[in-house]
């Protein structure tokens, strides 16, 4: 029995989708106004080993990751940059996807960008408006928070006395508001040069928050299943999507909540602000694969707190490349016909412990457990030369039916010759003459994902096998 921690129950409950077999999975992605920093990653992974389990237990997933690809940052950016807002975002969006399938996240079903679903966001501002859930002051448009009387629901918060700074995130908006939890749906530009968009409600921007709700409910719907993201977004943004969306629709918005702990350094929280980040790429450049990154960020249960370290993540080098030599020993080994009944038991416990773990609000920690515990056994009994023919492929084919889930396990890929890495770092040198900083970054994630680390001297280009 499949169980989730309901950020809105404050408990561990059973999941049942709305669509017996079907579920509805919003993921809050990424604001692409820079490449996105390992903490950023832990949230990616932890959704796509939500999507990944769901389908590992039988239902058909579609999964929505929306990014946002306007906001304050972006323009401000965009504007240094003296770019368009596309022209600008359209460099990190290619880096997210290098990214994600570095880290082995799969694609979304569906992919939405906030600059493209602006007259969703308009009808439902609309919508409110109509409601008495918000209001127009000086151009702009707020929510009325005290229209909404189950607002902090999710969070809650306890909203006496003025909150405005309360959250790193919270709108702190310049203009007039009724109250000051208001927030912002709807921003009158500042000036002619910001980017607006025209619309019946006036010309202006969105809010951040109201493209999550227009996004999510296009895609799945009034009411869907699950909605994740970091433990930042409980408050403010996830409670003012309920007040948008819930306003709007009288229906109750999402059912289950699901939110991801921090990636912390030192005890603080991993952000771009707090200056403590690393970015993919700059452990990639490090050497480390993206497969040990994910195992690192998958290692503990996202509801635990989790430190980044280099140690850490050379330890989860070592421990993917231990599971993939098992793996590579396991299949390479001659074995007998016949079936060892000890090794089949073991087989069903290591399934067995794994589903349990992964069905107790997805503990990758005692998922991770049950493998290591097979491996061993069965390590053991390659030695002795205990494995059978039947239980070779019965092991083979478990461990690929884990790695569904965890992919960490890689294609079983035979090592690169002295002549490909050269010719592969001939490309990259090219790459970097023609300026394409993308395909030379490919190259290099990808030599480091075959074990090949890179170093730029004075003298040019050189490699090593790690
Ligand atoms: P952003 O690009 O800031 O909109 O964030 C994208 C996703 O990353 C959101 O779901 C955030 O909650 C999440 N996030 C941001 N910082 C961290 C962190 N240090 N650890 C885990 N998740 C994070
Ligand atoms: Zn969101």
């Amino acid at each position: 029995m499949l169980r989730f921690h309901n950020t809105l129950s404050g408990r561990v409950e059973e999941f049942q989708p709305m669509i017996p077999g079907e579920v509805g999975f919003y993921y809050c992605g990424p604001t692409v106004w820079n490449y996105g920093h390992i903490g950023n990653f832990r949230s990616a992974v932890a959704a796509d080993i939500i999507r990944r389990y769901l389908k590992f237990k039988g239902f058909k997933v579609n999964h929505v990751m929306n990014i946002t690809d306007v906001d304050d940052r972006i323009i401000q950016q965009a504007a240094l940059a003296n770019q368009s807002l596309d022209d600008y975002t359209a460099k990190y969006i290619d880096a997210l996807w290098e990214d994600f399938d570095a880290l082995g996240c799969e694609r979304p079903e569906v992919v939405p960008r906030a600059t493209r679903h602006i007259p969703e966001m308009v009808t439902i501002i609309e919508k409110l408006l109509d409601k008495g859930h918000a209001y127009k002051s000086d151009g702009s448009i707020y929510y009325r928070i005290a229209s909404f009387p189950s607002y902090g629901k999710l969070s809650r918060i306890n909203f006496e006395g003025n909150i405005a700074g309360a959250s790193e995130r919270i709108d702190t908006d310049k203009y007039e508001k009724e109250d000051a939890r208001d927030f912002a749906l709807w921003k009158e530009p500042d000036s002619d040069a910001e980017p607006s968009w025209e619309a019946s409600i006036g010309s202006g921007r969105p809010g951040w928050h109201i493209e999550c709700s227009a996004m999510s409910m296009k895609y799945l719907g009034e009411t869907f299943d699950i909605h994740a993201g970091g433990v930042d977004l409980v408050f403010p943004h996830h409670e003012n999507e309920i007040a948008q969306s819930e306003g709007a629709t009288d229906k109750q918005f999402v059912r289950y909540w699901l939110h991801f702990e921090h990636l912390k350094v030192e005890g603080e929280t991993m952000s771009k602000s707090k200056g403590n980040y690393y970015t993919f790429r700059d452990v990639a450049a490090k050497g480390y694969s993206g497969a040990a990154v994910r195992y690192f960020l998958l290692s503990v249960p996202y509801n635990k707190q989790l430190n980044f370290t280099f140690d850490a993540l050379a330890g989860a080098e070592k421990t993917v490349a231990s599971l993939r030599d098992f793996r590579a020993r396991l299949s390479e080994a001659k074995t007998e016909p016949g079936n060892n009944e000890e090794l089949h038991e073991a087989a069903e416990r290591a399934l067995k412990e794994f589903e349990a773990g992964m069905d107790d609000d997805l503990n990758t920690s005692i998922a991770l457990a049950a493998i290591h515990n097979l491996s061993r056994e069965v390590n053991t009994a390659l030695a002795r030369k205990k494995v059978k023919e039947e239980n070779k492929r019965e092991l083979l084919e478990l461990l690929t039916r884990f790695d569904t889930v965890l992919n960490v396990l890689g294609d079983q890929q035979t090592e690169l010759l002295d002549s490909e890495v050269q010719a592969l770092i001939d490309e990259r040198q090219e790459a970097r003459r023609r300026r394409d900083f993308g395909r030379a970054d490919e190259i290099r994630i990808e030599l480091a994902d075959r074990g090949i680390v890179l170093e730029d001297t004075k003298d040019g280009v050189r490699w090593k096998r790690k």
